[in-house]
């Protein structure tokens, strides 16, 4: 099989899914103005990747001879992860880090639920053989798979069980041929121009849930799979020059309705096993893996947005201000850590079985470090901007008509650029800071992977207390503890 290109992920899009947008049934995502600027951004992609001078940095032959993205790889050194890393490095490079949800992420997070094979098969042999054959299936076809693994937010003092009934995602029924699945999940990035869904639960289930503990994989325009869109801003923008990146990049969430959805055991990789269903996320590299991806993607965005301040800087004639410099230094060094920390994940990490694996306890330090630095950079960016990023011609249009070009042109100064060329700058910082498409990336970067309690716990978890806590311990047996007679002895 050839490496998948764009046209053959166009070609597979158009399969009659069911998305619902502005009150309009959409009948082609490849077409449709709310998402064909994003779905040929994903289309480069598999372009890249298909073009001989990227083979090799991109692919790998899978071990039945297809070539595909590495992001399927599973590593068993620190040297295969780093090659992996380029090629999702090279993948964000495309999008400057703005696609979170891009195809290497879940192959990324399945990768890593391969590697935890054996622990999931203690828990179900059927049912971890089901999840082996499907990962060959969508690696040797390098399926783009988004996932749902929250419940719809609704009321956070109850369980899955006790909310409103029917909400959240649950196994109805099953029989010989599989199980039968209803209820929502959120918060599905991408699923508009995915091939495949995995769907699955990450919150804590308790005993006798064991309806809400599922997890399976399906085609995106299987009957009874409801995508419910929010608002395309790709569609909202007036040209691409405008809105550079909303225009290209606007990977929609939706929430995911199954209505009595037929999932065959072949595609069943969790049910019914609360502890599995937690299992597949903590106890193999499944969650470890999903999220060093996003933070490889993440260290790209930094880097662009770094790139961005500095030319503000420019174009406002501050950058040589000792202040201005100060702030530009410190977004470099926050970019700089963030890249620092995935090269640490993966020099750091640890073996599980045949496979390395990123080190938990770094992954989860920038997890929460980036989840609290992202608003913060991007304040700090619009600081540098001031009001450049408001003063600015309605559209392109304007600058179409030569007697209003010539008052934006009498307005738009810089000493670094000509009128249109201040103009580019501030559009593509008010789109990456300001805009409708930045504010929902500020929202994205601060909970793609959990409220901050979630990802304390998880950092919790998996550091080494016992060596800290040794450290702190051999310091206060430094000094003989004071050995006084007991009072009351004494008296
Ligand atoms: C843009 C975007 C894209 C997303 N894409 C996906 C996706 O593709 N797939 C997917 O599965 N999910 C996705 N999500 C969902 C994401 O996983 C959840 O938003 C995240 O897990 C937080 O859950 P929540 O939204 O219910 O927020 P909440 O958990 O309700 O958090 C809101 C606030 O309440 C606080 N809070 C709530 N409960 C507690 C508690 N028990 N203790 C202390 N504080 C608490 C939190 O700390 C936080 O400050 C996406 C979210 C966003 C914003």
């Amino acid at each position: 099989m050839p490496i998948r290109n764009g046209a053959a992920y166009l070609a597979a899009l158009k399969d009659g899914r069911r998305i619902h947008l502005d009150g309009r049934r959409v009948a082609d995502v490849t077409a449709d103005p709310a998402y064909r600027g994003t779905v040929a951004s994903f289309a480069r992609l598999y372009d890249f990747q298909a073009a001989p001078e990227n083979r090799d940095l991109m692919t790998f032959e899978t071990p039945t001879g297809a070539r595909v993205n590495r992001a399927w790889h599973l590593p068993q050194s620190p040297d295969d992860l780093v090659r992996r890393r380029r090629a999702i490095e090279a993948w964000s490079a495309l999008n400057f880090g703005w696609l979170g949800r891009s195809p290497d992420h879940l192959a990324t997070a399945l990768s890593g639920l391969m590697m935890g094979h054996d622990v999931m098969a203690q828990h179900d042999a059927r049912r971890a053989a089901a999840f082996r054959n499907y990962f060959a299936y969508a690696r040797d076809r390098d399926l783009f798979v988004t996932y749902v693994i929250q419940n719809p937010q609704a009321d956070k003092s109850k369980s899955a069980s006790s909310q409103a009934r029917d909400l959240v995602l649950h196994a109805v029924d099953e029989d010989a041929d599989g199980i039968t699945v209803s209820g929502a999940k959120m918060l599905g990035t991408s699923s508009v121009m995915a091939d495949e869904i995995f769907v699955g639960n990450i919150q804590p289930l308790k005993a006798g849930e064991g309806a809400y503990a599922l997890s399976f994989a399906m085609p995106m325009a299987t009957p009874g799979i409801v995508l419910l869109s929010r608002r395309s801003y790709e569609a909202g923008v007036t040209t691409a020059w405008d809105y550079p990146l909303s225009s290209r990049f606007d990977e929609n969430d939706a929430v995911v309705v199954f209505d009595q959805v037929k999932v065959p055991w072949e595609r069943v990789f969790v049910h019914g096993d609360v502890d599995a269903a937690r299992t597949q996320w903590h106890g193999t590299p499944t969650h470890v893996y999903q999220n060093y991806q996003s933070q490889i993607r993440l260290a790209v965005k930094l880097r662009f947005l770094v790139g961005l301040a500095r030319r503000i800087a420019e174009v406002n004639g501050s950058a040589g201000m000792p202040q201005i410099e100060g702030t530009l230094a410190r977004l470099a060094v926050e970019a700089s850590i963030v890249e620092g920390m995935v090269a640490g994940m993966e020099a750091a990490g640890r073996r599980f079985g045949p496979y390395w694996v990123p080190s938990a306890h770094l992954l989860y330090a920038a997890q929460t470090y980036t989840q609290e630095l992202y608003p913060r950079f991007v304040n700090t960016i619009r600081d540098l901007a001031g009001g450049g990023v408001i003063m600015l011609p309605s559209s392109l249009r304007d600058l179409e008509d030569p007697e209003i070009r010539a008052l934006v042109e009498a307005t738009q100064v810089s000493s670094a650029t000509d009128a249109v060329g201040r103009v580019g700058v501030m559009k593509l910082a008010w789109d990456a800071l300001g805009s409708e498409f930045a504010s929902r990336h500020v929202q994205y970067e601060m909970f793609y992977a959990g409220a901050p309690y979630v990802n304390h716990a998880n950092m919790n978890r998996t550091y080494d207390w016992a060596g800290a806590t040794a450290f702190a311990d051999a310091a206060l047996a430094l000094s003989p503890r004071p050995d006084w007679p007991a009072r009351a002895a004494a008296e």
